[in-house]
Formats: structure tokens, C-alpha cells, sequence
């Protein structure tokens, strides 16, 4: 690693002299219909207008709606690479990218936090959006890690359906103990704490 870490002070001319290390963590993160990746594509876009290098990953789990696409669900959409794991996110960022886009986070693996680092500590503006509750309301790896992390957190709320509260859990609606069901409309909505209800789904999954 660098020596970055061994010339840490709050001098005035450290500061100038640290200026162009401009690499950091931010994450968007909250519950479906949150507007997360609405939010995550608002910004790359800002990005992409000011001629900065991006690059835009999401895992291959994925494949709803638009395979080589980000898309939310009020139909904004963004050029995407598809990545089976972070080891191979990191290995297809280009040396001169100066800003990663990361949507559906919680998909991947235990090591993105550490992937997210190595980027950042290269200089890299890292945007990282993803459920922070699964459909039980547990913390869904692994963005509470990123979220220990990160320099700058989002949480974004969706509007209850049942009472109009500000909503942070999803429900899901059909029995199923699998954590992961992705995509297909229908299966979920947004709900504050007092109208969540973990059991409607049926019994929490062994794990
Ligand atoms: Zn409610």
C-alpha cells in the first residue's frame, strides 16, 4: 500500500499538498422503491456531463429488465458492465476511470467493502447503491459493512402503501424463505416499521 496513511495531519499544507486524492466511498442504500437507483444513476449521470471517466458495474444475478443496463423503476436507465464477483469488478476498472457506479450492492460478495477501498484509494469516486434490510429486516450483507466504511451515506425512504408513513422496510408478499428473489414486480412494497410484517412471507430461512 501507499504512505498515505503514515503522513496523516490536519496542516493546512498537507492539505494542499493531498488535494488531487480525491478517492472516497459514498452509498445509497434504503429499502425497494426508495429511489436508490434512481438517486445512483442521477449522480453518474452528473458525472458523465462534467466528461469525467465512468465506469458502471452490476452483479450478473441481475438480469431483470435490461441486460447490460441499470434501470429504476421508473424506467431511467444507464450503460452497465456485468461482474460475477468484486475480485472481478476491481480487475475490469480501467487504470483512468475516475468514477465506479455500483447498484444492487447487497447481491455481492463479503469482499466489496475491501474492493470498494482499493478503488478509492486509488483515487476513484465509488458510488455504491443496495437493499440495507432484507425481507426479514436483517442488515444484508454486505452493506452494513460498507456502510462502516463509506465517507458519505444516503438512506432513502419509500412511502408506506398501508398508512402513507415514511417507509424503510420491504415486504414481501408470496411465502418464500429464500432471501434472494429477485426482480418481478408484484412480489414486494414498501412499508413503515408499524406495518411491516416479517411472518407474512412464511418462516425465516435457516441460515
Ligand atoms: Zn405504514
Amino acid at each position: 500500500m501507499s504512505d498515505r496513511s503514515s503522513e496523516l495531519t490536519n496542516s493546512p499544507t498537507h492539505q494542499i499538498a493531498t488535494s488531487r486524492h480525491r478517492g472516497w466511498i459514498e452509498v445509497i442504500t434504503g429499502s425497494m422503491f426508495s429511489g436508490k437507483s434512481e438517486e445512483l444513476i442521477r449522480r453518474l449521470r452528473r458525472a458523465q456531463i462534467a466528461r469525467q471517466r465512468v465506469q458502471i458495474f452490476k452483479p450478473l444475478i441481475d438480469n431483470r429488465f435490461s441486460e447490460r443496463h441499470i434501470v429504476s423503476h421508473s424506467e431511467m436507465r444507464i450503460e452497465s458492465e456485468n461482474v460475477r464477483n468484486s475480485d472481478e469488478l476491481v480487475q475490469h476498472v480501467h487504470d483512468d476511470t475516475e468514477v465506479v457506479g455500483i447498484d444492487e450492492g447487497q447481491f455481492f460478495d463479503a469482499n466489496l467493502p475491501a474492493a470498494c477501498n482499493t478503488l478509492a484509494s486509488q483515487g476513484k469516486r465509488v458510488i455504491v447503491a443496495g437493499l440495507d434490510q432484507d425481507y426479514l429486516g436483517r442488515p444484508f450483507e454486505p452493506m452494513p459493512q460498507l456502510l462502516a466504511i463509506a465517507e458519505y451515506i444516503t438512506k432513502t425512504l419509500a412511502i408506506c402503501v398501508v398508512c402513507g408513513d415514511p417507509a424503510n422496510h420491504t415486504q414481501r408478499l408470496v411465502a418464500s424463505s429464500d432471501r434472494v428473489l429477485v426482480g418481478a414486480s408484484g412480489l414486494y412494497e414498501a412499508r413503515c416499521r408499524h406495518c411491516f410484517d416479517p411472518h407474512l412471507a412464511g418462516e425465516p430461512e435457516k441460515r
